[in-house]
């Protein structure tokens, strides 16, 4: 087991009694350790399930139990792998009753937030109800509640909004539903007031890991303070210079409060980075060097010194992009080994990836957007996640809305007021309300009788769901339930074009089988061998979804070109790298504000520094870097310029090397010349 770890790798898996921090640069093997660390501590005896491994995101989660799952075999199943909002869930649903929570609460999407905000703050404009959102959700990071925020607000602004949020918190226990700062703000609340459940959970969690522990939050430390109590068996692996999540509250004050709060705390550093060449290290060595330092630390690397960092001027968006394409093309071309796998392209914002994608698609090169708009934002999906929810927690009343009014059914705008009106005078969810005899007389009888004919629907899936198990049943359920709404005809109904009308039908049935998979039972795949899964009600399944924000547990064995924003691929390593859009006013992003104080500003400007170190090191073999010298902006087309952080990745040829333009033209010549030969190979794996 001790294969494929270094000493100090070694030290920090074997250090199982206490506190441990491994403190170390991008590419150093941090994450390995965690994953060796769990298969260490099952083998010195500590059950599976006593083991939580909390990572930042679903996705990560996913990749850390199939790496373990190699290291210790069926055994992984057991260990808690999960993000920190994932483990409220389950801190919530197993002992959520304590606070008054049902079981089967809700959880709020950001969508659902904002029409509840603008409900309470009486407005109708969404960006007032987003900043309240933005400010609310800061409050909460913070471990403010409503009542608190109030007491210390510094101007009529923070007043007006605390009182918002005050009437935001009564609506979401009336609703018996939770938005995501709630998954950390309410176990904490559980933990840190309830003794007796805080001693069952301390007892059960054996060992906690966590990973990029550089960001989490306030709120985060605390349940993890309560997690582990006064044994403080826990590993957490971070890096100071990855800290990329200030903006949402992630604070490097967790690191520095380690040691104090655990003065038996290890720490271990690594400083061999084992992903990539010299010379891309030295351009993330250079780039990071401005930055104040927590620790000391210089990486190296055995992968020898490999290619200079390429810097590419673009003339405008397309030409970036298609040199982009370019770039891919010719190293695949060079090697037969090279998968669509191996490249990945990023940037900061999640518009940059439009010309991406339409220059890979041009050439026929598969691909995936991470970290963009994913398939559960589409609006079919939403619509169908929100009946789901309904089945789940009658009281969610942002799913009601959404349900009663999707597809149409004679509930009108003027109904839900007067049933929401009457709901809120008895306290009572718009659910309840739709069965009360008392009614307000207001509501037109056939108003009255469409509402009766949706609560019985409701209720009558919501039996079946229950009684529905294993993924065919769930099949043959989400067929005839969609019948029964006339959801396909709704969406011919809606959309003037039927060709997208058709492309939305086929999502959903995406999403059907989606769900289907996930209640269990025998499957068969293509190649004919057939595996059994846990059978789980249909219900059982609704009650997770709101809480996947993606479908990245099936993508991930893609074998396809990445676009990826750089929050998104922190973590993650590819062959070959393109960091697109390094201009000034990208990366680092320029926001318009000149009231920002001059401290604020170096920080900001930090922070975007530690995102390019972040970029830079996601990358193994290449590196390309482009900028644009006019850049779109709104509709206009104005002078670009590189950022600050190409020069200072290196001004020595050997580091860096500008990407001659010509060759683009050679490569251009050549691929024209292979599509004409009609590159049977590109045709099969587009
Ligand atoms: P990041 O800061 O980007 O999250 P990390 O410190 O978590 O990086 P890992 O992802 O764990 O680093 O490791 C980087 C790469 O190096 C991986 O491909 C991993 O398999 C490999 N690696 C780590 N440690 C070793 C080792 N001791 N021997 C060989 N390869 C290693
Ligand atoms: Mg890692």
């Amino acid at each position: 087991m001790s294969a494929g770890l270094n000493l100090a790798q070694l030290e920090a898996v074997n250090h199982l009694g206490g506190p441990c921090l491994v403190l170390a640069g991008a590419g150093s093997g941090k994450t390995r350790v965690i994953t060796h660390k769990i298969a260490r501590l099952i083998q010195a005896g500590l059950e599976a399930n006593r083991i939580a491994a909390i990572t930042f995101t679903n996705k990560a989660a996913a990749e850390m139990r199939e790496r373990a799952g190699h290291l210790v075999g069926r055994e992984a199943k057991k260990v808690l792998v999960c993000t920190f909002h994932a483990l409220g869930v389950r801190l919530l649903r197993e002992d959520g009753e304590v606070l008054g929570l049902k079981k089967q609460f809700s959880i709020l999407d950001t969508d659902d937030i904002t029409s509840l905000l603008k409900d309470c703050g009486t407005t109708t404009d969404a960006a007032t109800a987003r900043q309240w959102q933005w400010t609310i959700s800061a409050w909460k990071s913070a471990g403010l509640n409503g009542a608190a925020a109030l007491a210390q607000a510094r101007d009529e602004h923070e007043r007006t909004t605390a009182l918002i949020m005050q009437r935001y918190e009564e609506r979401l226990v009336a609703y018996q539903a939770v938005d995501f700062d709630d998954l950390i703000a309410l176990p904490l609340k559980l933990l840190g007031e309830h003794a007796e459940v805080r001693e069952k959970w301390q007892k059960k969690m054996g060992h906690v890991l966590v990973d990029e522990y550089q960001d989490t939050n306030a709120t985060q430390y605390e349940l993890l303070k309560l997690l582990v109590g006064e044994r403080a068996r826990f590993t957490a692996v971070g890096d100071d210079d990855q800290s990329i999540y200030g903006w949402r509250g992630a604070t490097l004050d967790n690191l520095k409060r380690l040691p104090q709060d655990f003065p038996e705390l290890k720490v271990i550093k690594l400083e061999q980075n084992y992903r990539s060449t010299s010379a891309i290290l030295r351009a993330a060595n250079n780039v990071i060097g401005p930055n104040p330092k927590l620790f000391p630390k210089t990486l190296w690397s055995e992968l020898g010194e490999g290619e200079p960092v390429r810097v590419v001027d673009a003339d405008n968006e397309e030409h970036e992009a298609e040199r982009a394409v370019a770039r891919i093309q010719s190293l695949r071309a060079s090697s037969p080994h090279k998968e669509w796998r191996d490249f990945a392209i990023l940037y900061r914002a999640n518009h940059q990836a439009r010309t991406f994608e339409q220059s890979l698609r041009r050439a026929q090169i598969p691909y995936k957007v991470s970290g963009g708009q994913s398939f559960f934002d589409k609006a079919e999906i939403r619509d169908l996640c929100a009946w789901l929810r309904l089945l789940t927690n009658n009281n969610d009343d942002p799913a009601f809305l959404r349900s009663a009014t999707t597809p149409k059914r004679g509930i009108g705008h003027t109904t839900l007021q007067q049933l929401g009106n009457f709901a809120t005078q008895y306290k009572l969810s718009l659910f309840e309300a739709l069965f009360s005899h008392s009614l307000p007389s207001a509501v037109s009888n056939r108003a009255i009788g469409a509402l009766h004919e949706f609560g019985r629907q409701v209720n009558d899936l919501e039996y079946r769901a229950r009684h529905t198990v294993g993924h065919e049943a769930a099949r043959s359920f989400l067929t005839e339930w969609l019948k029964d709404i006339g959801y396909e005809q709704h969406l011919y109904d809606n959309e003037d074009n039927d060709k997208v009308a058709a492309a939305r039908w086929t999502n959903v049935m995406e999403f059907c089988d989606w769900v289907a998979g996930r209640c269990g039972g025998k499957i068969e795949d293509e190649g004919g061998t057939t595996t059994e899964t846990e059978r789980k009600t249909l219900l059982e399944v609704v009650q997770t979804i709101a809480l996947i924000s993606t479908l990245s547990e099936r993508e991930q064995d893609q074998n396809v070109v990445t676009l990826s924003t750089l929050h998104a691929s922190k973590g993650l390593e590819w062959p070959h790298v393109t960091l697109a859009g390094v201009n000034e006013g990208l990366l680092p992003f320029k926001v318009d504000d000149d009231e920002l104080s001059g401290e604020v500003q170096q920080q900001r400007i930090q922070e975007e520094r530690r995102l390019m170190y972040v970029g830079i090191t996601r990358a193994q073999r290449t590196l390309a870097v482009s900028w644009l010298k006019r850049r779109k902006k709104g509709r206009e087309s104005v002078p670009g310029a590189a950022s600050r952080f190409i020069a200072e990745m290196a001004l020595d040829k050997a580091t860096v090397k500008e990407d001659p333009r010509e060759k683009l033209k050679a490569l251009r010549a050549e691929f024209a010349k292979r599509a004409q030969d009609g590159s049977a190979e590109q045709k099969a794996t587009a």
